[in-house]
């Protein structure tokens, strides 16, 4: 009862995007984008074209608000692109960037929405490791993820064939979860699917808005995310904070001098922790 409630006030003090927000895909492949986490990734977007189909609702999503959550909702969901599509696409951009002496450092699976929702996500997967191998031997093949899918075995073995996992935990309690992710899952079941996936990079976005509704930066919430991390058992964990127009227009930037605490806590749990968004000389001794 108290859940659906958070999940009412949230929805209630949503505003309508603004024209600022990142534009919608056109098409399977974009980029080269240059990441500060992932350095020049081709980004791949697995879910159809002009169409923002995320199981999240973030605060700070640089697509705007998801207008659908579920693959079965409208029509439009069946214009998924198929797994030869996918590969097809990525081959194309890989020979054409090839061509121009083009240097790329990952392929991410990534765009206007979760991937894992792909109805066929394990065979795109199967088939852009034939693409990868045979046009791009040695670059890692990523996807950016936020952990909500994972209750499905098929998922999961599909992320497992991956190179690098960049999985999302913004919070360590279901109410911060609801608030900064519009999710409707609780922390618990985040939880239970990050525990079963294996080598897994936390990626973690802090955010506070002017009312303090909005916030996963005070101490007690970074203990509970903190506390969740020392469960989960990642490999490395990412933190930074906004660099692009949220669709909760009053988000704001978290201080560098917050950044660097939070990081140095993951450090004393005993975790990698880079941090992004802050000076590179500030950044501390894991910053790559
Ligand atoms: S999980 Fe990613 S795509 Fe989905 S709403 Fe959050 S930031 Fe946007």
């Amino acid at each position: 009862m108290a859940a659906s409630k958070a999940a009412a006030r949230a929805r209630a003090v949503r505003p309508a995007a603004t024209a600022t927000l990142m534009a919608l895909h056109e098409g399977i492949v974009y980029g080269p984008v240059r990441s500060r986490r992932l350095g020049r990734s081709l980004g791949i977007n697995l879910t159809p074209a002009h169409l923002k189909l995320c199981t999240f609702n973030c605060s700070y999503c640089q697509y705007g608000w998801s207008a659908h959550s579920r693959r079965t909702a409208t029509p439009a969901f069946e214009h998924w692109p198929s797994p030869s599509a996918v590969a097809k696409a990525v081959a194309s951009a890989i020979r054409a960037l090839s061509a121009q002496g083009e240097r790329l450092d990952r392929l991410t699976l990534a765009g206007h929405g979760e991937p894992t929702l792909h109805p066929k996500f394990r065979e795109v997967v199967r088939a852009l490791r034939a693409v990868r191998d045979d046009l791009a031997p040695g670059v890692p093949l990523a996807v950016l993820s936020n952990a909500s899918t994972l209750e499905q075995a098929e998922v999961r073995e599909a992320l497992a064939a991956l190179d690098e996992r960049y999985m999302k935990l913004d919070a360590g309690d279901t109410a911060t979860l609801r608030t900064v992710n519009g999710a409707t899952m609780t922390v618990e079941q985040v939880i239970a699917g990050l525990k079963k996936v294996p080598d897994i990079v936390i990626q973690s976005m802090f955010v506070r808005d002017r009312t303090g509704r909005i916030d996963n930066t005070g101490d007690l919430t970074v203990i509970n995310w903190v506390g969740a991390l020392d469960r989960i058992r990642p490999k490395a964990v990412q933190v930074y904070t906004i660099d692009r127009i949220p669709a909760f227009p009053y988000l704001q930037q978290v201080p560098a001098a917050r950044l660097l605490e939070i990081a140095q806590r993951v450090r004393l749990a005993g975790f990698r922790c880079d941090v992004y968004g802050v000076p590179e000389a500030l950044a501390g001794p894991d910053k790559a």
